[in-house]
């Protein structure tokens, strides 16, 4: 038996499923594959992998029903693999509770960095650890602890400055740590700090990115932590 993370290709486009089925166990994961929506739930619960990749155009349903049944009983991570013109299913896959998306054609430096940060999320998710986030990109460091309430900033060689935020700007940063390298929808965030009845204000959260922007990044207009997912919402960068 082997500790390898179990990676679910569902994918019925062949040179695609080759392609990762070459490509995975170099990086020491197992790929295993499905062509179809029935084969993918078959997979899913008769063998649950550590994470799965899928394609959102399957002949034989639609991803974001398949996304929703999972959910239902199961929280592994899910990466979207999403064409150009499927803009619109891809926000719609992470609001049904997909984890991350890909937009094809994707490189293989992208497509790993996702999964360690899928497959970290999920370690970090099981153990509930208190740990505060640390990130360091280019030089300047960004320190935020969840448990204690405090955001520190320390830039190339200088001591650290705490960072006060308001309670709806940490509020929003906490949201954001607690999903560390995933991007996040729109109306997700908008449902996790304003609440229900606030998912379509995106004018509100547009207001308080730019605030947390302006006490969190050395540059506010090219933000390295904060990052903008056009059309989808933001993530919040871990710098590897
Ligand atoms: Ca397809």
């Amino acid at each position: 038996m082997s500790d390898a993370a179990r990676i679910l290709v569902v994918e019925d486009d062949g040179s695609i499923r080759r392609f990762l089925r070459a490509t995975l166990p170099l990086h020491g994961y197992v790929a295993e594959e499905a062509a179809t929506m029935q084969q993918a739930m078959v997979a899913v619960t008769s063998h649950p992998p550590d994470v799965v990749l899928l394609d959102l155009g399957l002949p034989d349903g639609d991803g974001i029903e398949f996304i929703r049944t999972v959910r239902g009983w199961s929280s592994v991570p899910i990466l979207v693999l999403s064409a150009r013109e499927q803009e619109r299913d891809k926000v719609a896959a992470l609001d049904a509770g997909a984890d991350d998306y890909l937009t094809k054609p994707f490189g293989v430096d992208e497509l790993l960095a996702r999964i360690r940060v899928a497959l970290r999320h999920a370690v970090r998710a099981a153990s509930e650890e208190g740990a505060p986030f640390v990130s360091e990109i280019g030089g300047e460091r960004l320190v935020v602890d969840l448990v204690a309430r405090r955001v520190e900033r320390a830039g190339a060689g200088g001591g650290s400055v705490a960072v006060p935020l308001t309670p709806t700007e940490f509020r929003l940063l906490a949201v954001l740590v607690r999903h560390a390298g995933k991007v996040l929808t729109h109306t997700l965030l908008l449902r996790e700090v304003w609440g229900r009845a606030h998912e379509g204000d995106v004018a509100y959260l547009r207001v308080y990115v730019r605030q947390l922007r302006q006490k969190l990044e050395p540059l506010p207009a090219e933000p390295r932590w904060l990052v903008t997912e056009l059309g989808v919402g933001y993530r919040l960068c871990t710098g590897d």
